[in-house]
């Protein structure tokens, strides 16, 4: 059996829902079990409406869930047309007047948990899970709905529940293996659990993809595919340069690296229950069905090629923290990052020599408040507008004189940090902001000339 999994986009109207029928359709020979995201927005609408009705206004919180609730009727009876529809409408209409009870009575309290926080949450895949499992039965295939609340166990951290893999693992064997062996298409719901007593959780955002993973890895999946609206990952960003290509093949640990800067794709490591297990993944495009997208693999089979691509990060500030004083005083480094901390500013690259760091952040309004904390322990510069630049390939680790020909290519560029991380898959370093789009397409030229054709499409 395949776990196919469906984001917001891939499911955000009628049209999309179609397209995503057809798909599941083409593979019913693989046994699909069928992973959906709400449509797209309506997690974030939900959110609103909860907020609204939290802060005590109930008209703004019922408001929002009409508009919602008209979206999911028009989707359901453009796809199924009236007269199924008429049957399916009571349906949806349980669920969303359970929606309205639940924001009158936060309203009424005026008050919002983590708690009721997840339960208008999970409206989105409850909803989303049963119009696509009208649609597949509507386009003659036998589909069966389980409720993820009955599989999905997760711990009591409302909003970034943590699921249980052993109970929900055995769960899927009991109650969704049979149906898939009796010829049954299984559709469930993303980002949705239950504790143990039953009470609704949602893993946190962008859960679906994980929800994947977990389905995958306990049915034993042959493979997971995440369809999006993109042909997969690529060597660098078109936009930047026109001569990326889509990486076919591409290992975990490199996805990893890559995911903090074109996270958009996924998060791989929300796919790593199935990693681990060996399970492939793969990257596809409900748009264009028959592009072959990118696998993400446990280990990436040889390729001719050093880097697999290169991506950049703008809108970055370097930090210099420069102390003379405190030269090699022990606890100067947890002295910094503890303030960074108190500030909850996330750092991405470091370097270090005896007497300074430097650190990099992404640029937000918190730094001036960061760096005057900062200034009461040593000399502190700081400067936006730079960029993150970073290549990554598993051949790094094993090719000599790779950073003497990127930085000989670049001798021109003025680069201020460098970083070779301990994963050792990646060269990273850092550039002025404007620079980016040349040095992207330089390194592309000289990197990804000759392109191994196992690898890159
Ligand atoms: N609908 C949820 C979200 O928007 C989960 C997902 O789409 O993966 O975060
Ligand atoms: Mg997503």
């Amino acid at each position: 059996m395949i776990v196919m999994k469906f984001g917001g986009t891939s499911v955000q109207d009628a049209e999309a829902i179609a397209r995503a029928a057809g798909i599941v359709k083409a593979r019913l020979a693989q046994q699909p079990v069928v992973v959906v995201s709400a449509l797209a927005k309506v997690t974030d609408q939900l959110l609103t409406m909860a907020r609204a009705a939290g802060a005590g206004d109930r008209n703004t919180a019922l408001a929002l869930s009409r508009a919602l609730r008209e979206r999911h009727y028009n989707t359901a009876g453009e796809l199924l047309g009236t007269g199924i529809f008429t049957q399916f409408h009571s349906e949806l209409e349980d669920d969303f007047e359970a929606l309205d009870e639940l924001l009158r009575g936060i309203a009424a309290v005026g008050e919002l948990t983590p708690r009721t926080t997840d339960y208008v949450a999970a409206f989105g895949e409850i909803l989303s899970s049963k119009i696509v499992t009208a649609a597949l039965s509507s386009h003659g295939v036998n589909v069966m709905l389980v409720d993820s609340r009955q599989c999905m166990v997760t711990d009591a951290t409302h909003t970034r529940a943590v699921p249980a893999m052993e109970e929900t693992q055995a769960r899927l064997r009991a109650q969704v293996q049979p149906l898939v062996e009796a010829g049954q298409v299984v559709v469930m719901g993303g980002f949705v659990g239950a504790t143990k007593a039953g009470v609704t959780t949602t893993i946190g955002r962008g859960g679906s993809d994980f929800s994947a993973a977990i389905v995958g890895a306990g049915l034993g999946a042959e493979r997971i595919e995440i369809w999006s609206d993109v042909d997969g990952m690529m060597t660098t960003d078109p936009n930047l340069c026109p001569e990326a290509r889509r990486i076919k093949v591409i290992s975990f640990d490199e996805a990893a690296e890559l995911a903090y800067f074109g996270a958009k794709v996924l998060h791989p490591a929300t796919v790593l229950p199935a990693v681990q297990k060996n399970i492939p993944v793969y990257i596809l495009n409900s748009r264009n069905p028959d592009c072959q997208g990118t696998r993400i693999a446990a280990r990436a089979p040889h390729c001719r090629n050093v880097f697999k691509a290169i991506a950049a990060k703008k809108r970055i500030t370097i930090i210099d923290v420069a102390a003379p004083r405190m030269l090699l005083a022990h606890g100067f480094l947890r002295a910094i990052f503890e303030a960074f901390d108190r500030h909850r500013v996330p750092v991405d690259v470091v370097s270090t020599s005896e007497v300074s760091v430097s650190l990099t952040v992404d640029s937000n309004e918190s730094i001036p408040a960061l760096a005057a904390d900062l200034a009461k322990l040593a000399d502190v510069k700081y400067e936006g507008r730079k960029a993150i630049v970073c290549l990554v390939g598993e051949n790094l680790r094993e090719t000599p004189g790779i950073a003497a020909r990127v930085f000989g290519e670049l001798s021109d560029v003025r680069i201020r940090m460098i970083s070779q991380g301990a994963s050792e898959i990646n060269l990273t370093f850092v550039i002025e902001e404007d620079e980016v789009p040349q040095v992207i397409r330089r390194l592309h030229k000289v990197f990804f000339a000759d392109l191994d054709p196992e690898v890159f499409a």
